[in-house]
């Protein structure tokens, strides 16, 4: 263990046996009054284990936060109350992916015909893979556990709450943890609809509860239109579950550049995915043969009463509705830590609440929610702090990103309409594609990729660049970097194009 105690034991006591060789009546009481004082520090300073870091929540942004900070010298510990890795590794990125990564084996298998693959039927075993995904997800758990072990960084299990002591302290299990410098890293979780707002609500499960699907489920129905509702439908559907989306407006990814949008949506469909457009869920009902979701579609270009419709005998019903920040019971009122209105922490660039000495870093802060950022934050604060570099701070322009859809999406930089938002209509110029990649020459299945540039200005800087289709997810990174760099449609031009890829698409743009 590598915590220290400010207030050492030793040098109050050496005093105390000085005082006592006086032997005079009222030196005597003096020293009863000084043992008692000094009894007390010992004992408030015994119930209270110092650090010089103290990060709670042990996701993305924590354990990146924490080790940082203890290899540049610091007495770290984290506290976490769930399983370390976060939402990243136990119920995120990491499961999703093994699962997409199934998915696209399903996608191959449709096509191995076409590519000269005649005969045998291969069938696919959920619960296999789930056992595999699980076994991977633990030893992942084991590395992050022995990565703080090996960093000499205290691992505190249990939740944490802010007490009201006037420094800042955090209670965990009955037991006071405090530090100059304190990290709130501890995330978010998904929204849920109460029982008021729908009807048998609480009869579907979120993305947390994917994971625990011991079954391909025959009938899914997910209901948002976010990233999480995409990458879910599609790899139930692609695995073999009927599937439909639910969607409050016309088209998923609202967010995204309109290309990626409106494409999104038709892959979506024509993967065999039912869209649900206009509806909302008005009920949701248990019958023997499964759920029963009762939906209510208006157009809102017309002027009629909402059609109510049923999807019956629905086996998983997945909200996928949106994420909230777990700051509930932390007690961050008290300590003077501003939070927004849907209860994110308010920092500054440099990760700064509004009480000194507490920071925060990732979801919790409801900005770009991704885990490369809350590493990078995590990070970037650990130098800031101790290593005295002032400046340290995320740059959160330009971040890609990926939307493991079918075909993945992959986006970096403004959108079109953003750009035009900043920089004018007549700045701003896009170059876009739409093909059907040479992989699909052969099958019957298809898709199709569509890239997009945003330039701006006279020598025509990309500041964004959208794309969806086959390959798109490991494509754009290298991209991503020369993006950061500040490229120009020039610059992307003047290299030679890799052929035959679907890459050499976005250096030979006109
Ligand atoms: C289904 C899904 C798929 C995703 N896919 C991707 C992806 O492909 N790529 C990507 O970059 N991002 C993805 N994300 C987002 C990514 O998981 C998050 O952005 C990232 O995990 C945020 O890290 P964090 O450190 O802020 O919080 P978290 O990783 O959520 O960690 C917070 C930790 O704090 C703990 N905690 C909370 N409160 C307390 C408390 N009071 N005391 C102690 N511990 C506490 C929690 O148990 C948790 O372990 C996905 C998310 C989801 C839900």
């Amino acid at each position: 263990m590598n915590y220290i105690h400010l207030c050492p034991k030793r040098a109050p006591l050496f005093q105390f046996s000085e005082l006592y060789v006086r032997s005079n009546i009222d030196m005597k009481l003096e020293v009863l009054r000084h043992r008692a004082h000094i009894l007390r520090r010992m004992m408030a300073s015994d119930s209270v284990t110092r650090f010089d870091f103290l990060v709670i929540g042990g996701g993305s942004g924590g354990l990146a936060g924490a080790r940082r900070a203890a290899e540049l010298g610091a007495t770290a510990a984290v506290v976490e109350s769930h399983k370390l890795g976060g939402t990243c590794v136990n119920v995120g990125c990491v499961p999703k992916k093994v699962m997409w990564n199934t998915a696209v084996h399903a996608e191959f298998l449709h096509d191995q015909a076409d590519y000269g693959f005649k005969g045998g039927h291969a069938h696919f075993s959920w619960p296999f893979i789930k056992s595999r995904r699980d076994a991977y997800i633990s030893r992942l758990n084991q590395i992050y556990q022995n990565n703080l072990d090996k960093a000499t960084i205290e691992t505190i299990h249990g939740y944490a709450v802010f007490t009201d002591d006037p420094e800042p302290t955090v209670e965990v299990n009955g037991k006071k943890y405090t530090a100059p410098h304190i990290l709130i890293a501890t995330g978010g979780r998904p929204s849920v609809l109460s029982e008021k707002d729908v009807p048998g609500a609480s009869l579907g499960i979120t993305s947390d509860g994917f994971f625990e699907l011991e079954s391909l489920p025959k009938r899914s129905v997910i209901v948002g239109a976010g990233y999480i509702a995409v990458e879910m439908a599609g790899i139930l559907s692609t695995l073999g579950s009927k599937t439909s989306i639910i969607i409050r407006q016309g088209t998923v990814l609202r967010n995204f550049d309109s290309l990626i949008s409106s494409n999104c949506t038709k892959e979506l469909q024509s993967s065999g995915i039912e869209l649900c457009k206009n509806s909302q869920v008005k009920s949701v009902r248990k019958t023997d043969k499964g759920l029963e979701v009762t939906l209510i579609t208006k157009d809102p270009e017309k002027e009629e009463e909402g059609k109510i419709s049923t999807i019956q005998e629905v086996d998983c019903l997945l909200w996928a509705i949106g994420r909230e920040p777990n700051t509930n019971g932390l007690n961050l009122k008290s300590m003077g830590v501003k939070q927004d209105e849907r209860g994110h922490i308010v920092v500054d660039e440099f990760q700064n609440t509004s009480r000194q000495g507490i920071y925060a870093v990732g979801d919790v802060c409801g900005k770009a929610l991704l885990t490369p950022v809350a590493i990078a934050a995590g990070r970037k604060l650990a130098h800031r702090l101790f290593e005295g570099k002032a400046d340290s701070k995320v740059d959160y322009s330009n971040i890609p990103t990926v939307v493991f859809a079918h075909p993945p999406i992959g986006t970096v930089g403004l959108t079109e309409d953003e750009a035009i938002q900043r920089q004018g209509k007549e700045n701003v110029k896009t170059y876009t594609t739409s093909f059907t990649p040479m992989y699909h020459a052969i099958t019957s299945r298809k898709t199709q990729c569509v890239m997009k540039l945003v330039c701006v200005g006279k020598e025509e800087k990309v500041v964004g660049l959208h794309m969806q289709g086959i390959g798109c997810d490991e494509m754009l990174q290298g991209f991503a970097v020369a993006i950061k760099m500040g490229a120009t449609k020039a610059d992307f031009d003047r290299t030679i194009a890799i052929h035959p890829t679907s890459s050499e698409e976005l250096v030979t743009m006109r």
